[in-house]
């Protein structure tokens, strides 16, 4: 085993001059992600600058049997990303690896490293006409790295597809050091395995995703954002299903926000107003864009006309401006940030034929107040991609241990009933660390035998991101 003197000088000098953190102090930002988790301390954190020696310090580890977990954004929320306590790791960042290689507007293609902010690469896409669709709130810090390896979904799932849809090629860095070059810019390509889909949501356990060719669309030229009042979710259903045949495909976003959010959106935010007159007890943020010259607003007239005669809406408002419309979405941020600043809470992401979503909301909800009366859901997401963040705020006041103790609780019987209704514990957020054990006991075994036959013959070591989504081998 190699002494920590001699991987400070081995990697320091492969990394040249602020390539290699190894003071507490200044490695405190890599133990923390969004949500507040902390991490242990890393052994060090490597800054690489080029896919060469990303290359250089995963061979490193590789011949030295020291295990190492990539980092992008910090913006995880399954504690994937968060340095190990029983086995110090490595964190390899990509923060100093966020360029913009190039922007093919007539391929409809952009090439990147895998450090680059995702803001950056929606911000060069629109300056070359065109639009990179992924739309998330950690836009401004999440890496586009990041948002391949958890296969990021976001606003815009419902019109353009998750980040599987969205990658034409990849680089990544294997376990061993070698370097897989798949940056290919082609729309169509059926030569063999598609090996780019291995790692894409295999949040770090099969490689290091250095770059990235992405898929890029006509940048919209017209949008309107709307927020519909409904009276309970089944209308918010039956009006999805209205919205998605009147609206010519144009749909981009459809957001579920209950009411007990949109107070905690007010509560996070004060400037913020209640958008309507009357307090409903759901409402919808919806958007629809087009690249071309469509009567949007024609269009989403007619759909409240047509849900106020069937009784799905009772009031709505379309927003004049954009400044209305970037009101209209600051709900949604604002709200998570109102659930962040209640502290710790059972935060999941879970995904229902969209059919199904009334039967579970009304199920779940029954059975967690029956639980824990006192404990409050807030059940928001894209409904229009079946997928629910329901969540779960318990009671104020609780001891550490017993908020643990009762999230927990509530979180088993909640995947269970996921489970009855076939859906899934992880629409987005993916397995990380805190999902792995409900994740594993519903896992069937060939499906189990597969995935651990695909990172023994990547990673036969188990040193890339260790015990995130499997676990580790018994020793
Ligand atoms: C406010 C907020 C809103 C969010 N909204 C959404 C949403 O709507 N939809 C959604 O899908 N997600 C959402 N997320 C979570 C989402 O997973 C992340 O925002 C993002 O995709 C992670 O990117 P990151 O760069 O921050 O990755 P990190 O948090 O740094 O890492 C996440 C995982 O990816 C791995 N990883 C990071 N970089 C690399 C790399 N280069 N190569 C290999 N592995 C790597 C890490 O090891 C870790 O397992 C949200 C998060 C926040 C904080």
């Amino acid at each position: 085993m190699i002494t920590r003197e001699a991987l400070f000088d081995d990697l320091s000098a492969l990394l040249g001059k602020g390539g290699l953190l190894t003071e507490s102090g200044d490695m405190e930002r890599y133990r923390v992600d969004w949500p507040g988790y902390r991490g242990a301390e890393p052994l060090a954190v490597a800054r690489p600058t080029t896919t060469r020696q990303v290359a250089e310090v995963v061979s490193y580890c590789h011949r030295h049997d020291i295990p190492l977990v990539p980092q992008g954004g910090h913006s995880g929320l399954v504690g994937g990303a968060l340095p190990d306590a029983d086995y110090p790791e490595l964190v390899v960042s990509l923060e100093r690896m966020a360029s913009v290689r190039q922007v093919d507007p007539i391929n409809f293609s952009m090439s990147v490293d895998g450090g680059c902010v995702l803001q950056s690469i929606k911000d060069a896409a629109e300056a070359a006409d065109c639009d990179f669709p992924l739309s998330l709130g950690a836009q401004g810090s999440c890496q586009i790295g990041g948002n391949v390896s958890t296969n990021a979904g976001g606003l815009n799932v419902l019109r353009y597809g998750m980040m599987r849809q969205l990658v034409l090629g990849l680089e990544v860095v294997l376990p061993d050091g070698r370097i897989y070059n798949g940056m290919k810019a082609l729309h169509k390509n059926n030569a063999g395995y598609d090996l780019k889909q291995l790692f894409i949501g295999a949040e770090g356990t099969l490689g290091i995703v250095t770059g990235a060719v992405l898929k890029l669309f006509p940048r919209p030229q017209v949008s309107r954002t709307a927020l519909l009042a409904c009276p309970d979710i089944d209308a918010v259903l039956g009006l999805y299903a209205l919205a998605r045949r009147s609206c010519c495909d144009l749909l981009t976003a459809f957001e579920l926000v209950p009411r007990a959010c949109l107070e905690l959106a007010m509560e996070a935010s004060p400037d913020l107003r209640d958008p309507l007159e009357a307090p409903s007890p759901v409402y919808v943020l919806m958007e629809a864009a087009a690249s071309g010259p469509v009567d949007l607003e024609a269009m989403i007239e007619d759909l409240f006309e047509r849900g106020f005669e069937a009784g799905m809406l009772t009031d709505g408002v379309l927003a004049s401006s954009d400044t209305q419309a970037r009101n209209l979405w600051h709900i949604r941020e604002a709200m998570l940030e109102g659930q962040r600043n209640r502290g710790e809470h059972l935060r999941t992401d879970v995904s229902l034929p969209i059919s199904s979503l009334t039967a579970f909301h009304q199920r779940a909800s029954d059975e967690i107040q029956a639980l824990c009366p006192q404990a409050t859901i807030i059940a928001y997401g894209h409904i229009g991609d079946g997928n629910l963040h329901f969540n779960i705020l318990p009671p104020p006041g609780l001891e550490a241990e017993a908020r643990a103790a009762l999230l927990h609780e509530l979180e088993e019987r909640l995947f269970e009933i996921v489970d009855d209704f076939d859906g899934s514990i992880s629409a987005e957020h993916g397995i990380g660390r805190f999902k792995q054990t409900a994740f594993l006991e519903t896992l069937p075994e060939p499906e189990y035998e597969i995935m651990r036959g695909l990172k023994r013959l990547l990673d036969p070591r188990y040193l890339m991101s260790p015990g995130r989504i499997l676990p580790r081998p018994i020793e």
